[in-house]
């Protein structure tokens, strides 16, 4: 599909603006250029903290009901440009068309629910009189903006990623600057666009594109930001949270989601499931199925059922209604996917379907027998592969599940509720699913993970907590 490359310009506090020096976005199923962005500067980034500053006091004075309206309006102005909004995901990322449109959809929720949250920003009453001494006060607390949230996003969600750190911080009266991923712009800059034409006043929202190299650290380590909100991989959480400082960090970060099949479950609706799980976004989602734990008992059944859903797959354009999976984001992620399966292989994995890959094209990929020292089996792949284990019973697979350094969320296919109830107890996780994979979200619901997988949780009221602060209020009457 030909693209007019126009160039185009980021939001820095309220103004669209140009740079002579740009970074190239580039469509990952044939390495062509879509468009431009700017490639933000250090004095870019400072100018739009400075700004932000007038912004954050301009978002806290906003009423209630405009900072509703103005999101409403948001995701009235993404609802009626849907088209554009998917097909933009569909280019700059590797999700599908379809994919794309369900990601547009659950980000007009995202916002929906983000200004109905900010009517219930409340506080208590504070029975003070507790306190022998105290019987003559009265009070309460009420929960405050922070002022300038600093928000990191990544490339798989390239949207909705970006409406859970934009909608709560709006709602709950914060500016906010967004830096998203280098390789999913664009999308970014549309939100901004919906908040521009909403009427968001200038200064309370930036989008600022740039290497995360080079003006990653002055957003992390400035004093005047109070919270970094970052979504992306292990490495660059561990490293912004060394540089942060004294300030609120909410990490949302990666993970080798466990799904565990038992005997009694009902096996097309658990193939179905984790295959989607699975490959979904070529296996580009954090909460995406990578370790299955089936009971001995059906493993046969369950593999073959499996591996013919696999088999099924239609891996090609993104832009076609018809295609299941497209491409991953960079044919150098592509490589690195192929080198740990091939590292499995080597090792003694069994390749039970896929490993074939075509440039940035990766096929679904289904391994068994993967030895415990490959770095498959403890890594996050990021990628369309799954791994298939036998296991004798439950207490196996929880054991198993639990035994990686992440804890996102995890499946589990049982009709036992007593068995789905340990499963509940036991595992390690931020999320479990009964009768889902991992892979099940709604934008309303508690998000995020223990161990290597996070700090804090996103989920539109969840966020709302961690970007505004109590307020104790006492009349000594
Ligand atoms: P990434 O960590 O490479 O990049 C994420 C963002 O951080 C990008 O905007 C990047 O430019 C920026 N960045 C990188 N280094 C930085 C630094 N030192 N200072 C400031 N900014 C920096 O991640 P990615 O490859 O874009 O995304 C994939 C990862 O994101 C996976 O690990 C995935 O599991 C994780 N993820 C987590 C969730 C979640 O909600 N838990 C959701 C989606 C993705």
């Amino acid at each position: 599909m030909a693209t007019q490359v126009v160039g185009r310009k980021m939001y820095l506090a309220g103004k669209w603006v140009k740079r002579d020096r740009v970074i190239e976005v580039r469509d990952p199923q044939d390495n062509s250029i879509i468009d431009t962005v700017p490639a933000a500067s250090e004095e870019d980034m400072l100018q739009c903290i400075e700004e932000a500053k007038e912004g954050a006091r301009i978002a806290a004075s906003m009423p209630v009901h405009k900072r509703m309206e103005i999101i409403n309006k948001a995701a009235d102005y993404i609802e009626a440009n849907i088209e554009k909004f998917a097909r933009t995901i569909a280019r700059e990322g590797s999700k599908t068309i379809r994919e794309a449109i369900k990601e547009v959809h659950r980000c007009i929720q995202t916002l929906r629910i983000s200004a109905e949250e900010a009517r219930r920003i409340h506080g208590e009453t504070i029975p003070f009189d507790q306190m022998p001494g105290s019987e003559n006060r009265v009070g309460y607390y009420y929960r405050f903006p922070i002022g300038i949230i600093g928000a990191i996003t990544p490339f798989n969600d390239p949207l909705n990623l970006v409406a859970h750190k934009v909608g709560p911080a709006i709602a709950s009266g914060n500016a906010i600057i967004v830096k998203p991923s280098t390789l999913t712009p664009l999308s970014a800059l549309l939100l901004a666009e919906a908040f521009d034409e909403a009427g968001l006043p200038p200064k309370v929202l930036s989008v600022i594109t740039g290497y995360g190299s080079e003006i990653g650290d002055i957003l992390v380590t400035h004093p005047a930001i109070r919270m970094i909100s970052f979504t992306g991989g292990i490495e660059a959480g561990e490293e912004i949270i060394r540089k942060a400082g004294l300030k609120k960090i909410s990490m949302e970060l990666g993970s080798n989601s466990p799904v565990i099949v038992l005997e009694d479950a009902d096996l097309d609706e658990a193939v179905e499931s984790t295959v989607s799980g699975a490959f979904w976004a070529a296996g580009q989602n954090c909460i995406g199925v990578q370790r299955i734990y089936v009971q001995e008992s059906i493993m046969d059944a369950f593999q073959k059922k499996f591996l013919e859903r696999t088999n099924q797959y239609r891996v090609g354009d993104k832009q076609s209604e018809l295609t299941d999976m497209g491409p991953l984001i960079t044919e150098e992620e592509a490589i690195r996917v192929e080198n740990l399966v091939n590292e499995a292989i080597e090792k003694g994995a069994v390749l039970l379907t896929g490993g074939k890959r075509i440039g940035a094209f990766y096929w679904p990929t289904v391994l068994t027998n993967v030895p415990e020292d490959c770095r498959i089996a403890r890594e996050e792949i990021f990628g369309p592969v799954v791994l298939l284990y036998p296991v004798r019973d439950l207490d196996t697979a929880i054991e198993k599940a639990n035994s990686v350094d992440y804890g996102l969320q995890a499946g589990i296919f049982t009709n036992n509720v007593r068995k789905a109830y340990k499963a509940i107890e036991k595992m390690n996780v931020g999320g479990i699913m009964i009768n889902d994979s991992s892979d099940y979200r709604i934008d309303a619901m508690p998000f995020g993970g223990v161990k290597k997988s996070g700090l804090g949780r996103e989920g539109i009221k969840f966020a709302i907590h961690e970007m505004t602060e109590p307020k104790v209020v006492c009349f000594k009457l």
